[in-house]
Formats: C-alpha cells, structure tokens, sequence
C-alpha cells in the first residue's frame, strides 16, 4: 500500500484493538501502529472469562489473543497500564502526560460493568481478566452465590458455578430474562434453561440492598426477603465509559457515533468500533451498538480497509453464542427488527425439550434473525438465508428438510 497516514494509533488494547492492528497489517499497511490499553495485559480473549476461566479449565495464559511473537511480527507499539485521557485533533493524551500524535485514531475501549447504587466493593462484576480472577478465587471457596442479572453473562456464571457445585440464586428485575435481545417468548425459554439447569432464578425481584457480612454478603430485596451467599455478582449488562471524551463536544449518550463505516461522527481522522461504537444502520436509519465478538472482530475489517484506502469487506450478518447450561445458544441477524417469533425446530417454545430447539424472528414475511439453542449444525444452515434476505417459506422449508433426512 502507498499514501496513507504515517501513523495509526488505537485507543483500547483488546478484542477490537488487536484485530484492527492486525487488519492493517492485513491490508498491507506498513506504516507506524501504537496500541493504547488501560489495562497492563497485552490483549486478552473476554467470552472465555465467564466460562472456561472461571470454571478453572483455563488459566490466563490461554486468552491471550496474540502471544509475544505475534506481537513482535506486528510491529506494533504498546503501552498498556496507560489509559487514554483526552482527545484533541490528531492526537491523544495519556495518563502519564505524555501526548501521542497520529494522523488516524482508532477508538477501541469497550464498556466497563454496570454497577447498582451502593453497591460494595465486596459484590463482584465481571468485565475484565483481573475480575475474573478475583471471582473464581472467591467462587472456589463458596458453597453459594448470588447472581444480580439473568442476561447472557449473569447466566454464563451462574452456569459455570452450579457445575462447581456452587448453590446459585439469580436475582432478576424483569418478570422474562432477556426480553431486550431475544424477545418475550424466547427469553422466557432462556429463563427455563437457567430454571432447569439447577438454579433458584427469581424473576420481577427489586433489590432493597446489600448488606456486607463477615461471611459474604446478605441482600434485601423490596418485599423484605433477605438472601444470604457467600459470593454475590451482579451482572446488569455494559455502558462504554466515555468521559475521557467530554471535551470533544461529540453526543456521547449510548457510544461514539459513527457512519456505516466507522467514522467518528464530528471529527476527522477518527473512527471507533467494538462495544463502545454506534455506527449507522442502514436498515434502520438509526445507530446501533453491538456488544458481539464477531461484530467487533468485523468493524476491525472495515475500519483498517477504510483507513488503508482498500476494498471494503462483504457486508456480514450479526452473530452471537452463547454457553451455557450444557448449551450453546447461538443468535444470527437481528431479533429486535422482528415482529413475530416462529419455531422453526425443535419443541423448547411449546414446553418441550429446549436442546434442538431453533426459532426464526420475522418482521412481516422476511426472515431477520435465527436464534438456536443446542441447534449449532442446523443454525449454521440459515446464515445463507439471512443473507439472502429470504422468506418465512424458505426458512419453514429448510427447518422441513431436516426433519426429512
Ligand atoms: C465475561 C464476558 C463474556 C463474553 N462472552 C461473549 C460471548 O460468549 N459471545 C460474544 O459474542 N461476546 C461475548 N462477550 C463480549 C465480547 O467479549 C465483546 O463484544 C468484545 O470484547 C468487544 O471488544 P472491544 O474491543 O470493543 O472491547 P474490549 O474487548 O472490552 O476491549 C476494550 C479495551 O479497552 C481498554 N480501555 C478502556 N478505556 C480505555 C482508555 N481510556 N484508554 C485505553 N484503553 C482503554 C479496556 O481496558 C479494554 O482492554 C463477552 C464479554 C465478557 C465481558
């Protein structure tokens, strides 16, 4: 590649991070590349924190998302332990003071943890390596925990520690769990599998309070129930932590906005993708923040190719898994488009088995989105539907053909 900037800098050492440096590479880009992270370890796998790590089959060391070498094949600057603290044009300011120039940056910072009011330092939440670890040392000494949140993670740590041997009450505000990314009929599924898998899952519960004890923690909720665990987590989803950027002048209410490209809206040479980025959605006219792997994994592709002047990438569709309960729950497209569910496969809407179960999301006749729950041979199947766009016929005659073999 010619022309160009001189010097790439990305703000935010993990997943997003690291695959923009390495798409860059990728693209041919042999200019100067600095990577920026809060954190002191170099960039390090996340899905694995709820699952693999916490449940002791992995130590750290296997998250590492590039080992030494890698980096040193990428020729990348680091500096990490130094987060970013201020945003001026062509340049980026550092904790310890000193100012990095750029002629691209690169925002990659993710989200941190939702925390409730008051909540002690005691309680846990689980965004980052270092919290995980705390987690699974004090979860390895517990007989019970206490899980605030039935979303994806909240769900993933409640069925990482029932398989420990772990007793495990999840607390949720919402009479279904994950109404917001599976809608009402699948969420109430998720909230079985959770149920079924072992859990004392309470739902449409406010909490009053923690009260910290010499043996854990004891919660009040708003009927006056008081719960004891040894451990308690809460797990109330992600915000990206953005006051960093105050002085920019950008709307900063849900993520940096962005174009279908990545583009920071309001500010030359600047683009931000991953957790902490709304980019413009064509099919609604709006912005939407994904908090996926893949997606993050893709918006590296299209920022490095539209920083390297290169070939955009195919559009992709959206994809999510989850693991849990024995489970992997896997989501394709975009449920919330949709305005009716279909069970496609399997009997879990009906009361059934959940195992097998795979459900089509449709707004009018269009197939939007596809959500399995140990269905991954099958789910794999609709991809190519979603992308073609197709129909509640084309869906119902795929989900036929496998009955039929
Ligand atoms: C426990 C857990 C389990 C998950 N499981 C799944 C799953 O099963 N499936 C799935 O699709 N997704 C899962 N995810 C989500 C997935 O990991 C994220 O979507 C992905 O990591 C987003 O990448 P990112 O680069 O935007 O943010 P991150 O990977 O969070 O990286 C952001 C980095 O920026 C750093 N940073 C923050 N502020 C600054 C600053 N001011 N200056 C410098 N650096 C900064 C942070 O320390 C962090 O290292 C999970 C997430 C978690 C936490």
């Amino acid at each position: 590649m010619s022309g160009g900037p001189e010097h790439v800098l990305v703000v935010g050492a993990g997943l997003g991070g690291i695959r923009t440096v390495e798409q860059l590479r990728h693209a041919g880009y042999e200019g100067r590349i600095s990577l920026v992270g809060a954190e002191e370890h170099t960039p390090y796998d996340r899905p694995p924190l709820s699952k693999q790590l916490l449940a002791g089959d992995w130590e750290a060391e296997r998250l590492a998302l590039k080992d030494d070498s890698g980096l040193e094949d990428l020729g990348v600057r680091l500096y990490l332990g130094l987060p970013a603290v201020a945003l001026r044009p062509g340049e980026v300011e550092l904790a310890d003071g000193s100012v990095l120039s750029a002629d691209a940056i690169v925002l990659a910072t993710g989200v941190v943890a939702r925390t409730l009011p008051g909540q002690p330092e005691v309680v846990h939440t689980l965004r980052t390596l270092d919290d995980a670890l705390a987690l699974r040392t004090d979860l390895d000494k517990a007989a019970s925990l206490l899980v605030v949140g039935a979303g994806f993670i909240g769900a993933e740590v409640a069925s990482t520690a029932v398989a420990k041997g772990v007793r495990v009450t999840v607390l949720e505000a919402a009479p279904v769990p994950l109404v917001r990314g599976l809608g009402e009929r699948v969420g109430a599924m998720a909230g079985r599998l959770i149920a079924e898998g072992g859990v004392d899952l309470r739902l449409g519960v406010a909490l009053r309070e923690f009260v910290p004890t010499a043996s854990g923690v004891t919660v009040e909720l708003a009927d006056g129930t008081r719960l004891e665990a040894d451990v308690a987590v809460v797990g109330i989803g992600g915000r990206p932590d953005l006051e960093w950027l105050a002085d920019t002048g950008l709307d900063l209410r849900d993520g940096v906005l962005c174009d279908a490209t990545g583009r920071v809206l309001g500010l030359d040479g600047v683009w931000a993708l991953g957790d902490m980025a709304a980019w413009a959605d064509p099919e609604t006219g709006g912005h939407h923040r994904h908090e996926h792997w893949t997606s993050t994994a893709d918006q590296a592709t299209v920022v490095s190719r539209a920083i390297t002047g290169t070939e955009p990438p195919p559009p992709t569709v959206p994809y999510f898994w989850s693991d849990q309960f024995g489970l992997k729950i896997q989501l394709i497209g975009r449920p919330d488009l949709a305005d009716s569910v279909e069970q496609l496969q399997g009997e879990g809407l009906d009361g059934g088995p959940i195992k097998g179960t795979v459900v089509g999301y449709f707004a009018g006749n269009a197939l939007v989105a596809v959500a399995g729950f140990g269905a991954a041979r099958y789910v794999v199947r609709y991809r190519a539907l979603l992308q073609q766009k197709a129909d509640r016929e084309a869906a119902r005659d795929l989900a036929a053909s496998f009955v039929k073999k």
